[in-house]
């Protein structure tokens, strides 16, 4: 069968056929609904069916009719023995279980992962007849991971990449992108971490990734450049560059920030990353609040132990503010209303920046934001590269978000050329 119909067409999208097997079901992803949220250590399948509830929920069409074309759809997870492609600019979405509360709102998962690159999105629509019907549409990116995917396997299709890249130079920017309560923070400020705390600052978060450094720094083929890493985390609010706050490391009162700080071992860096996350997630007044609106920014440099300290290569990690539309944010007071605009602005600005990035254009309009002004290093030259995550919940209630979100993804940072050839 082939489905023809994609509202995505009319965008001028690349027009994706989806082939699917009418054969018996299969053992793919699809069979056990989505694990709840705030499951311990769930980020694995097998979640138990019944945990889904009763038979009848409010959508309980919906939920067969996408239950029915699950079971004629192909799929091929991705999975750790799978190639890690280089890419300049990598383009991935990735959809997060249903919550706790969505499972308890009976809410429907309207979102397949086909497998590497390919998501599907059902969406329920109603004829004037009431007779219902799905709209299922295919987006196309670099790397797709469903609900199931640890956060140690995105880690290796993204951000390691990146960071093995600045070794040889490179100004790698890996950005979580989403509307809040969609999973940005859990993919990037726990990148790599064996998520198991309730708390997202846990100290497992980014551990893969400060091992990484580690390792690489003491391969004998980098050893010649005698490089040394330093470590910075700030947040981003109101464009407004900001310290998480002062903090005691190593009996002494610093700033973690933007200071760059010389680290030794992985566990310095996991340690001003608790710290920076503890800082900004204390600032948390209401469900609306502040670290949701803040860009967080994780910097990794190396650089050479000369006396200038030459900047050898820069990782940067970035928890975005939530791209929610200014008309849903709750409260909508001056403050607020200041506050979305400037989110609008700097996402706005990184789009371009991006956009300026993959057409090798350049000029490169970072002075747009002050984000896009901080990141400037990520933005210039040969040795750029950056990964763009996409965040998703697969709940029906959010479906307009997440086409929102995919479609955005793909009208700005769809580029045909973004692969290169590792030497
Ligand atoms: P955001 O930073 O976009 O606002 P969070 O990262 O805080 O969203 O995620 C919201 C909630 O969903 C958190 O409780 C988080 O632990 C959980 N969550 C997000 N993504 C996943 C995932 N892939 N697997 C399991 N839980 C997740
Ligand atoms: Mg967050």
């Amino acid at each position: 069968i082939t489905i023809t119909h994609f509202a995505a067409m009319s965008l001028g999208f690349a027009l994706l056929s989806v082939a699917t097997k009418s054969q018996a079901r299969q053992t793919c992803l699809f069979e056990a609904p989505s694990p709840p949220v705030s499951v311990p250590a769930s980020e694995s399948a097998g979640a138990n069916p019944e945990s889904f509830g009763e038979a009848h929920r409010p959508n309980q069409k919906f939920y067969d009719m996408i239950q029915d074309f699950r079971e004629t759809l192909e799929v091929t997870p991705l999975s750790a023995s799978d190639l890690v492609e280089a890419h300049r600019i990598c383009v991935c979405v990735r959809k997060r279980p249903l919550s706790k509360q969505e499972v308890k709102k009976k809410e429907i998962d309207v979102v397949s992962v086909r497998g590497k690159g390919a998501v599907l999105v059902h969406e329920p629509k109603q004829k004037v007849d009431l007779t219902k019907y799905l709209d299922n549409q295919v987006f196309q990116f670099d790397y797709c991971f469903d609900e199931t995917s640890t956060n140690d396997l995105v880690y290796r299709f993204t951000a390691k990449p990146l960071v093995q890249s600045i070794f040889e130079g490179a100004m790698a920017t890996c950005f979580a992108y989403g509307q809040t309560g969609r999973g940005k923070t859990h993919v990037s400020l726990t990148m790599g971490g064996d998520f198991t705390g309730k708390l997202q600052n846990s100290s497992k978060g980014i551990y893969a990734l400060a091992q990484d450094v580690f390792a690489l720094l003491s391969q004998r083929r980098y050893a010649s450049w005698d490089l040394c890493p330093y470590v910075s985390f700030f947040e981003i609010y109101k464009g407004k560059v900001g310290i998480m706050d002062s903090v005691t490391l190593k009996n002494q009162v610093q700033v973690v920030g933007l200071q760059e700080e010389y680290v030794s071992s992985v566990e310095e860096v996991i340690k001003m990353i608790e710290m920076g996350s503890t800082c900004r997630t204390s600032g948390q007044t209401s469900a609306n609040a502040n670290s949701s609106r803040s860009h967080a920014v994780l910097q990794i440099a190396l650089r050479c132990s000369d006396r200038a300290k030459t900047l050898h290569g820069k990782f940067s990690l970035v928890d975005l503010a939530g791209n929610e539309r200014g008309t849903d944010v709750s409260c909508n007071d001056r403050s607020t209303l200041v506050e979305t605009a400037e989110i609008n602005r700097s996402l706005l600005a990184l789009t371009e920046c991006i956009r300026s990035l993959g057409r090798n254009s350049d000029h490169i309009p970072f002075r747009m934001s002050t984000l896009t002004k901080v990141l400037r290093d990520s933005f210039i030259g040969e040795k750029s590269r950056t990964c763009m995550i996409a965040t998703v919940s697969p709940g029906m209630a959010s479906c307009d978000y997440t086409m929102n979100t995919l479609r955005y993804f793909l009208v700005f940072f769809h580029f045909p050329q973004t692969s290169y050839n590792i030497e």
